[in-house]
């Protein structure tokens, strides 16, 4: 989750429409056109609006990693980012904010990404220092939060750290040098600023933050954050929000086509986009930045996706095919 305190925003009430407005942002995309009508043709579950199964009894509960393997078309990225985000410290040789491999050869030859995976492992054990205040721009917010998980306790931190190396894996087949803000490789954080900052210093050429939502059951699909137009004290988005809205909608509409997950049903009126003018991590990019709550970990249904590493690897073609689409434009 992208918020939690006491400047959360409350959610746009739930719109179970989400029909001809997402036909029309995946049409932003055309190779997006074609996977959301599989999706329409073979039907989907989460129209049901149902939310009255109870999380913890069904596949939500598996444990971590453990469904990864067939239908993943990627064995390689699947098997490297199977660790689900634990002991990484030990096992890479790659401190976290320089690019990882050798820069390969491909389209993506000279192209700097970062990537954000939202939160923390350890955010957990240090409460006290990642509530202290940042400047964001616009006000003064903590530096950092824990995150939610399904209610089995998969974290999202977990999550955004696995899906972000099989990103990781994906974008540099393409020869792009990829950076992350942390790499399982810290105590804490970084702060909200820093990883921004990160990007910036990075002088990247798209950023993503990778988070997974915390919201009621019943809630369900995927959405990405786009930076809104700010100039408030220490933040400019100005010159990044055109930018990064092409790349979110990309990334929107090839989520889509990976993963079949439908848009968000309670959140962005059924686009998959919504945008925000709270939050750090974009405030504070002076280059094309978006967020992307990959779906619901309190949903019993989003959590049986989100908890599958198959469905991660799906995840992660989705948003990396969004970004190769944005820098080959
Ligand atoms: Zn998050």
């Amino acid at each position: 989750m992208s918020y939690v305190g006491p400047d959360f925003d409350p959610p746009q009430p739930r719109r179970s429409r989400r029909g001809p407005l997402t036909v029309a942002i995946a049409a932003l995309v055309p190779g997006a056109l074609a996977g959301w009508l599989v999706w329409q043709a073979v039907g989907s579950d989460s129209g049901d609006g149902g939310g009255s199964d109870k999380a913890g009894s069904g596949a939500s509960s598996s444990a971590p990693g453990s469904s990864s393997a067939p239908g993943s078309s990627s064995a390689s990225a699947t098997a490297s980012a199977k660790d689900d985000g634990k002991a990484s410290a030990s096992t890479s040789p790659n401190p976290t904010v320089s690019s990882s491999g050798p820069a390969a050869s491909g389209p993506l030859k000279g192209k700097v990404v970062v990537i954000d995976p939202g939160h923390n492992s350890g955010n957990f054990q240090h409460t006290s220092e990642i509530s202290r205040k940042v400047d964001i721009g616009t006000n003064w917010k903590e530096c950092d939060t824990t995150g939610t998980s399904t209610n089995a306790g998969y974290t999202e931190a977990q999550f955004t750290l696995n899906v972000a190396r099989r990103v990781r894996t994906l974008l540099q087949q393409k020869g792009a040098t990829v950076k992350f803000t942390q790499d399982g490789d810290r105590a804490w954080g970084p702060c909200v600023d820093e990883r921004a900052k990160i990007g910036d210093k990075a002088h990247a050429d798209a950023v993503v933050s990778i988070h997974a939502d915390g919201s009621a059951a019943g809630n369900r699909g995927f959405h990405v954050i786009l930076p809104g137009s700010v100039h408030a004290g220490i933040a400019d988005t100005r010159a990044i929000v055109a930018p990064s809205r092409d790349l979110g909608e990309r990334i929107a509409g090839l989520f889509v086509r990976e993963t079949g997950s439908a848009p968000s049903n309670y959140i962005g009126d059924g686009t998959g986009l919504v945008v925000r003018k709270d939050l750090g991590g974009l405030n504070l990019s002076t280059v094309p930045k978006v967020f992307i709550e990959c779906g619901n970990m309190r949903d019993s249904k989003d959590a049986a996706l989100l908890t599958s590493g198959a469905w991660r690897q799906k995840a992660a073609r989705g948003i990396s095919e969004g970004i190769v689409s944005f820098l080959r434009g």
